[in-house]
């Protein structure tokens, strides 16, 4: 069985007319997901509710206490906005405190059950920063599942790998310090938000940045997932594997000009799932509405 952890209150983050971190993103992945064929292997779970579990603590090992409060004041006064890009709603605080218990639920499954979990929540979180929410981002969901993972004592080592289209440079600037855990971004360059050189590699060699040109297709990708995300994670046998899984690198997707098909999202898992089943799967972007869901159910169909 595949743990997916959702809530409709992940609908109640809302970003405004024609934002594209709708919530239909996960209105139209739950609904392809109760057509295929083995709905029957998804076990579907509520996270854990932020009245029982004390979040802020996990999130106040990544973020300032500025950043948070900067958020909460902005979603009590009912909206407004972190950046021009990233609008809060009067729920938001809250629904992000959800999105992170549900990150860390999914560690939680992964762990217990050594099979891999799928985190279907909003906001999205790579592009937040120790202290800025930028890029639709409030908090940085897998750097904060990872800081958690670590408090476990089974854990001694975690990866992130980023296949979102764009630079995950929030995970990248909390975790570049950290030796237990790496962090690899496969991203289009150059492209919002124009951090992502290869040569930004960490403090302990932590950092694999691998910028794809605009028009790239799977034919570009896997040879690239092959020689080098896979040695990249191999090397660093990570207790635990988090992927920050964006699907805007679509052909279809409006925000970026990378050509991948949802099948080779199916692709990069099966490589992944080859290394180890102790994976974390994240929704982070991933903007057209059908090339998301078809690209949801490739990664979990190659989970089975
Ligand atoms: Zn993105």
């Amino acid at each position: 069985m595949l743990s997916v952890i959702y809530s409709e209150k992940f609908l109640q983050h809302e970003t405004g007319l024609s934002h594209p971190e709708c919530p239909e993103r996960l209105i139209a992945v739950v609904k392809a997901l109760s057509k295929v064929d083995w709905k029957s292997q998804l076990s579907w779970h509520l996270p854990t509710p932020i009245s029982d579990r004390d979040v802020l603590k996990y999130i106040q090992q990544v973020h300032t206490s500025e950043h948070i409060a900067k958020i909460r004041k902005i979603a009590t006064t009912g909206s407004g906005y972190l950046t021009l890009d990233t609008p809060v709603s009067k729920d938001s605080y809250d629904v992000a405190l959800l999105a992170v218990s549900a990150w860390l639920d999914g560690v939680d499954a992964v762990l217990e059950k050594n099979a891999p979990a799928f985190i279907l929540a909003r906001p999205p979180g790579h592009h937040a920063t120790k202290d800025q929410a930028m890029g639709f981002c409030l908090f940085s969901n897998a750097a904060i599942a990872a800081h958690y993972a670590l408090m476990k004592p089974e854990v001694k080592r975690v990866a992130i790998v980023d296949w979102d289209v764009h630079h995950g440079n929030g995970t990248e600037d909390i975790i570049q310090d950290n030796p237990q855990i790496a962090y690899c971004s496969l991203h289009q360059h150059p492209c919002y938000p124009g951090t992502g050189y290869n040569s930004e590699r960490g403090k302990y060699s932590n950092i694999l940045n691998l910028p794809m040109a605009p028009g790239s297709t799977i034919e570009d990708y896997r040879p690239v997932f092959e020689q080098q995300v896979i040695p990249f994670v191999e090397k660093f046998q990570p207790d635990l594997l988090i992927v920050s899984a964006g699907y805007d690198a679509n052909h279809e997707d409006p925000l970026a000009s990378i050509s991948l098909k949802p099948a080779d999202y199916g692709f990069f898992t099966q490589c992944l799932t080859k290394i180890t089943r102790q994976i974390v799967f994240g929704l982070e972007g991933g903007y057209h509405l059908k090339a998301l869901a078809d690209s949801v159910i490739a990664t979990l169909v190659n989970c089975l």
